[in-house]
């Protein structure tokens, strides 16, 4: 038996993942450049990180690694020469990957390069165009209509050249080769829970986990969303097999309830173990099938690879009003909710690692508890979930049955099953299952 659920002290880890979020938060990232770099140079300050480099022009399946982008200032200058938008108050102000610009020209023509959000007048957008060479600029609706007419200077000090993509990979070796899998993607310049608190507690995890010895392996991957996983798939085809499990981090940090996205197969272990430990999480959630949008989950269950991967979220993208806006800030997310979230990600790895079968030694009629100080006194209020876990796992304990088997089916939560489990062992009422037990 593991045991993966921390003492830890929820304001103190709350805090400090927020501070990493703080720190990561004016780096401007792309799917390719030194903001990613510098972001990966962050967490391998606190992970042991493998930094890969696929060079511009590799061949990644159906997909080209794109050139390189990088930036170092932008602005619009109004005729009167004042900067009107200004990249270094915002790094959203600037359209992902845009091609250098260096020009003047009147508003009307302008405007057709400028993307607003007339519905959330105060709000810049968060634009890209990775694949499509063009520029742009993204600012407040309400800015935008106050601009008079007249000529304006136009930079973007930006380059799009040969270069490479760029991804971080932790691995944590455990006792077997069977894989978990914990991707996040590194992608979105200053927005926070998209995906800045994904990365903060993929770390966390990923420290927290390097630190116990464990069932499973785990391989934390740092990628730029969709070309990034796309990569490693394309580039790590002789282990994508060991992947036994497998989550993507994202928005983790919203005050919104959990939501876990099912895997394409939808009935994984992953799945299992994700909706048992939000329906005894004592909070409201969601649980939504697999759909092919939506972050790396689209690639890890591609059908060509098909794997057990899931996602485990608050509100899932597109789905709150900040989402992909300049309100995806820091103050959109609270320790709280981070911490709730790195629990939530730690009860399913607690699943996962010790979901197991086992046999009961003294099958034949109920073995009798009392005699060993298993059986709690009976109260008013009935029968305690204490004694039904053991009753349960005595029962179903028959070789067929893993413990999350048994949970599902007691309406149990697993931590009271695996309790029942350990208490059972010590007192040498079940041994762990073999191979040749599940045979009929
Ligand atoms: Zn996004």
């Amino acid at each position: 038996m593991r045991d993966l659920m921390p003492e830890f002290d929820a304001d103190e880890i709350g805090a400090e993942m927020l501070q990493f979020m703080e720190e990561l938060f004016p780096i401007c990232r792309s799917i390719t450049g030194d903001g990613v770099r510098e972001t990966l140079r962050r967490i391998g300050e606190r992970i042991p990180l493998e930094i890969h480099e696929v060079p511009t022009g590799t061949q990644v399946f159906d997909w080209t690694i794109p050139k390189e982008w990088n930036i170092r200032d932008a602005y619009i200058e109004d005729p009167q020469g004042r900067r009107v938008l200004d990249f270094r108050e915002s790094n959203l102000h600037v359209v992902g990957y845009s091609v250098p610009v260096d020009k003047r020209m009147p508003l009307s023509e302008l405007r057709e390069h400028i993307h607003t959000l007339p519905d959330q007048p105060n709000l810049i957008p968060y634009r890209t165009s990775y694949y499509s060479e063009t520029w742009g600029f993204c600012m407040q609706h309400e800015k935008l209509q106050e601009l008079e007419d007249g000529e304006y200077v136009v930079r973007i000090d930006s380059s799009l050249e040969q270069g490479s993509l760029t991804y971080g990979e932790c691995y944590l070796p455990g006792e077997t080769d069977a894989e978990v899998l914990i991707s996040c993607h590194c992608c979105h310049p200053s927005i926070a829970n998209d995906n800045l608190s994904g990365i903060a507690l993929a770390t966390r995890l990923a420290e927290y986990l390097g630190g116990l010895s464990v069932h499973h392996s785990y391989r934390f991957l740092f990628i730029p969303g969709t070309i990034g996983s796309i990569a490693w798939l394309a580039l790590n085809e002789d282990k994508v097999q060991r992947i036994q499990h497998g989550l993507v981090v994202a928005c983790v940090g919203d005050p919104g309830q959990p939501t876990y996205k099912r895997s394409r197969k939808g009935d994984a272990l992953i799945d299992r173990a994700a909706a048992l430990v939000l329906g005894h999480s004592g909070q409201a959630h969601r649980i939504v099938d697999f759909s092919p949008y939506g972050y790396d989950e689209r690639q890890y269950c591609s059908p060509g690879f098909d794997l057990a991967v899931g996602s485990l979220t608050r509100t899932p993208y597109g789905e709150y009003p900040e989402y992909h806006t300049s309100a995806d800030d820091l103050g959109f997310v609270h320790p709280e909710s981070l911490v709730d979230s790195l629990r939530l990600y730690l009860q399913v790895l607690d699943v996962l690692e010790n979901d197991a079968a086992y046999i009961n030694l003294s099958p034949r009629g109920e073995p009798q508890l009392g005699k060993r100080g298993l059986y709690p006194a009976v109260g008013a209020q009935g029968v305690g979930s204490e004694l039904m876990a053991r009753l349960w796992v005595l029962n179903l304990s028959d070789g067929r049955h893993s413990l999350l088997d048994i949970a599902e089916r007691a309406g149990l939560g697993f931590p009271d099953v695996k309790e029942a489990a350990r208490v059972l062992l010590d007192s040498g009422l079940l041994r762990p299952a073999s191979i040749t037990d599940a045979s009929p």
